[in-house]
Order: C-alpha cells, then structure tokens, then sequence
C-alpha cells in the first residue's frame, strides 16, 4: 500500500450552540494493513452536512471519528466490487485517507459506498452536493412526498441552501405555481429569485418579515417544505391553508441547543402541533436515507439535468482537513451559499 498515514477529524466535546474549533481535533494515525473485501479510498472532498452537528451534540459520539460525506479515488482495492483508480462517495468520515470495507461505516442505512463518474461538468466535488445526499434530498421528496399539483403555491425554508435551491427549481418542472422561498439575508433572497426560479422571496431576519411573509403568502399556501423548525416554521404554518402539506426535512434551528434554547424550543414546538392540528394539515417526516434503493437512479437523472443546463445549483468550498471546523461554523451562521464543501486533496 503506497500511504501508510492518514489524518482524522475526531469529535472531542459534544456540540452545543455553533460549532467551533473546540469541539473537534485531528489525529495523525496508521492505516491498517488492507484486508480482503477492504479499499483504501483517498479523499478529495468531505461535505459539511447540517445532520452531522446535529447528531454530534449527543456525547455518545465524543471521541469518535467525524462522520459526513466523501467523495475520493480509490487507491487500492481488495473487493471485487472496486478497482483501483475508480471514483467513489459515500457516508464514511472526514479523513485524508480511508481503509472501509462493506457494509461501508455510514450511519442509518446509508452504508453503501457509489461509484460515480465525474466529467468536466460534474465535478468530483458535486457528487457530495447536487449529485450527492442533498441532491438525492430534493429529487426523491419530489418523487414521493412533496406533491405538487398545478399551480400550488409551495413555501421552502433554508432556500438558499444545498437543498432548498433545488427543491424549487424540481418543484417548478412538476408544475408549481408560486414557490416562494425563505432565506436569511436579501442577498440570498436576490440570489432565490434570479437564479433558483423562486417566485418570491422573504428574509426571515428582516425587521418586517412578518409584514413580508404575509404579503407573499396572501392567497394561503398549499405546500411547505421545511427544515428549520422552531419561529420560522410556526410563521409559515399560519399561512397554510386548511388541510395543507407539510413535509418536514430537517429543523436546523434546533439542532446544538442550549438547555434555555431547548426550553424554549420547547414551548415553539407546542405551538406549531397545534397549529397543524387546527389546520388539519397532512404533516411527513422525510428521510432520504428511507429511499435508498433509487439513490442510483436519481444520481443519473440529476447529472442528466445537470448536463442539460436544466438545474443550476452553487458551491461553497473551504481548504484543507483542518478547516472542516470552519466549514461547521459557516453553515451554522447561514454564511454557505448552496452545498458547504471542504477541500481535502
Ligand atoms: P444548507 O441549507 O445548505 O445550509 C444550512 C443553512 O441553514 C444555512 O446556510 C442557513 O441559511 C440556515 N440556518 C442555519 N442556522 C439556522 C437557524 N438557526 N435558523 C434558520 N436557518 C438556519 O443545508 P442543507 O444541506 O441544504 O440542509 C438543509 C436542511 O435540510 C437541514 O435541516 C438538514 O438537516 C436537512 N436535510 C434533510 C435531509 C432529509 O433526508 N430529510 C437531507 C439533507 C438535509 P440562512 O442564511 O438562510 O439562514
């Protein structure tokens, strides 16, 4: 085996609030000898997913390598599966080098390690993004939950995001009327409506976002997609329509908290159930890790569009292992611009 070293980001403490510096470290250690059914996959980029923080503020995971997605070459195989030189990405760990063999070491059901082939279009690093776990995100809720009927007025939190800014622009080619998109900065709201086919598009940290929700919302809302959780949810929840469509992907805001934060959260969340209750709204938790078997299947039809032109998405990249804290923190504070990537190779 040509590398016999590898560096690993490691949880130290348990997050809690943003992520910072603190709650992580990296450790320079052997690689084991590669065994039968084993690869040894050097890493070219590692995504910063909002889930993996949310998972590490449990001290179950302290002292533990960081989880998150990868995408790499493999240098060595002892798996028929592989061959030396391919591409791969899967949930694996933020390393320079890996030595995993199936079932891959990812979290949930997630433990399969793909094959992909990058072209000068689609790029390595997009297979972790708008080819990878978030793409897959937007796609498969398109496909399964997310039901949209002609001309309905779809509300997306975190629009501006690696999934959001896709959400709407799928949502469009199924025939949605008004997508209006909630982003925190008018930068990002710009950006919602010039580029990812947002009709309308709202800051929730605006000193009249009430005022401007409502004017954006005026005529109800049928569907929502949301994966912030807590005020902001609660906001948009009152300008559902009887009998609208929630489908909840994700609840950043609550994730990392704070005792007082949890409390509070708390409190939110007792408002939002009643909110669905009175409204009698249809309300879906959607995991994309549920619909693994059509990973495949989606990974080739986001690159098609992707060659196509027909889907546009961004990227934000942060350099070198030592800076997946930095990319944590980035996503944490809303200063990402689509997928948080981090450069390793
Ligand atoms: P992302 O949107 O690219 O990045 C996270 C964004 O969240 C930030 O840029 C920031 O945008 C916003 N944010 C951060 N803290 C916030 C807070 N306290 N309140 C409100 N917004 C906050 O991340 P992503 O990868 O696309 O993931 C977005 C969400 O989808 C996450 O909740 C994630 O867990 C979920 N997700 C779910 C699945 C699934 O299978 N269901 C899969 C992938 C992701 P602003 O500047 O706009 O605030």
């Amino acid at each position: 085996m040509s590398v016999s070293r590898t560096r690993t980001v490691y949880l130290k403490k348990a997050i809690v609030g943003c992520p910072s510096e603190d709650n992580f470290e990296i450790r320079e250690e052997n690689l084991s000898e590669l065994k039968d059914g084993q690869v040894l996959i050097e890493t070219h980029y590692y995504s910063a997913d909002p889930f993996i923080p949310g998972m590490c503020a449990s001290k179950e995971f302290e002292g533990k390598p960081l989880n998150g997605y990868i995408s790499g070459k493999i240098l060595a195989s002892k798996n028929d599966k592989y061959s030396e030189g391919q591409f791969v990405m899967g949930l694996l760990r933020a390393a320079t080098h890996i030595v995993t063999s199936a079932p891959f070491e990812g979290l949930y059901s997630c433990n399969e390690l793909f094959v992909v082939e990058p072209t000068d279009k689609l790029k390595l690093q997009s297979f972790v993004g708008a080819l990878g776990m978030p793409g897959l995100t937007a796609w498969l809720a398109l496909r399964h939950d997310l039901k949209i009927t002609k001309g309905c007025t779809l509300v997306v939190t975190s629009a501006a995001g690696a999934v959001g800014s896709l959400i709407s622009q799928l949502a469009k080619k199924q025939g949605a009327g008004k997508v209006i998109g909630i982003a925190g900065s008018k930068e990002k709201c710009d950006r919602l409506v010039n580029r990812y086919q947002y009709d309308v598009a709202v800051s929730y940290k605006s000193a009249n976002y009430a005022k401007e929700l409502a004017e954006a919302c005026a005529g109800g809302v049928d569907c929502l997609w949301d994966s912030v959780g807590g005020k902001t949810l609660e906001m948009v929840l009152g300008h559902m329509k009887q009998g609208g469509l929630f489908i909840m992907g994700g609840s950043i805001s609550n994730y990392c908290l704070t005792d007082e934060e949890a409390k509070e959260a708390k409190e939110v969340q007792g408002r939002i159930d009643e909110l669905i209750t009175s409204k009698n709204i249809t309300k879906t938790d959607m995991a994309v890790f549920q619909y693994m078997n059509e990973w495949n299947e989606g990974i080739k039809a986001l690159g098609a569009l992707v060659a196509a032109d027909e889907l546009v998405f961004d990227e934000s990249m942060e350099e070198g292992l030592e800076n997946v804290p930095q990319a944590y923190r980035d996503l944490f504070q809303g200063k990402n611009v689509g997928k948080q990537l981090v450069r390793i190779k």
